[in-house]
């Protein structure tokens, strides 16, 4: 069974959650610090074996022993719900490979939310997990991604959020209406809503910290330069600065000529002066 636990308030739980945590025979965690925790707040004493990437192997011929044996296994993330961007894929797996009846008990996880949140339409979006580590990966995931008529929702990392938000802007997206959700459901949650352009540069002088979800809203085609005009601006700007004129004047420069946006533009130059 897998079970979707709290992503940050412990009382985002379900009864039947709770029910079933008690019940199992042993609860497989991906943390089983951050389990106990929760556990202990519900007053629940079940055996805890933890489950993660570096021990799965191992893990996966004990659960399959497990279940041959008729155990009762309640399988547990770190926090939100097992699979999405987080072990259990191959957990469920195994238990149907054995036979096992499986199920899924539905709960939290942090996209939902953050989605729900953000003010941007949802009549139809997309999930995409982290966004790649490599640049060629992250440009290309993007491009496809912002290209769709949706929303598009990522889990990302406060560290690489700035260096991300700067690549889209320098790929032509700094126009698009995005919010980045913090600390959902914790002490600290705080949604901030701007361009991509606006919040790249806000995240350039204050790094948020803890979780965090971003979404990019797809293009609404009023009032916003096309894509590739951003990119063509940039490379303007580009030329300009090549000749001897400074940034920032080559950028007011461009952004008057063309009627764009004058900060996106900023930001977008610099992150491409910065990639090359
Ligand atoms: N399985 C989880 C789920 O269902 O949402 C996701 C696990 S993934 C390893 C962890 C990432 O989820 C974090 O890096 C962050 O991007 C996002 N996340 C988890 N909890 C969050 C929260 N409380 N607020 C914002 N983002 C959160």
């Amino acid at each position: 069974m897998l079970c979707s636990t709290p992503i940050g308030n412990l009382r985002d739980i379900t009864l039947r959650a709770l029910d079933e945590l008690r019940a199992a025979d042993i609860i497989l965690s991906e943390d089983t610090r951050r389990t106990a925790v929760l556990l202990n707040h519900h007053g629940i004493r079940s055996t805890l074996l933890s489950y993660h990437e570096h021990n799965e192997a191992e893990r996966l011929r004990d659960v399959r022993r497990l279940l041959v044996q008729g155990s009762h296994l309640v399988a547990v993330s770190d926090a939100g719900t097992p699979s999405v961007a987080d072990p259990g894929y191959r957990l469920l797996h195994a238990a149907l490979e054995a036979g096992a009846e499986v199920t899924a008990l539905p709960g939290p996880s942090a996209f939902l939310p953050a989605l729900v949140l953000s003010g941007l339409p949802m009549h139809a979006f997309a999930f995409y997990g982290f966004l790649p580590r490599t640049f060629a990966q992250r440009d290309a995931m993007v491009r496809e991604a912002l290209s769709r008529p949706m929303t598009g929702v990522w889990y990302e990392s406060p560290r690489r959020l700035p260096g991300s938000l700067s690549r889209m802007c320098a790929l032509g997206y700094g126009h698009r209406h995005a919010v980045v959700a913090r600390e959902l459901t914790k002490l600290h949650e705080e949604v901030i809503r701007g361009t991509v352009a606006e919040l790249a540069a806000r995240v350039s002088v204050d790094a948020p910290r803890g979780e965090i979800v971003l979404c990019i809203g797809p293009e609404t085609g009023i009032g916003h330069p096309p894509e590739s005009g951003m990119l063509i601006a940039v490379d303007e700007v580009m030329h300009l600065c090549a000749e001897g004129t400074a940034l920032s004047r080559a950028v007011a420069e461009v952004a008057a000529t063309l009627g764009m946006p004058k900060r996106a533009l900023y930001v977008a130059a610099l992150a491409r002066r910065r990639s090359e």
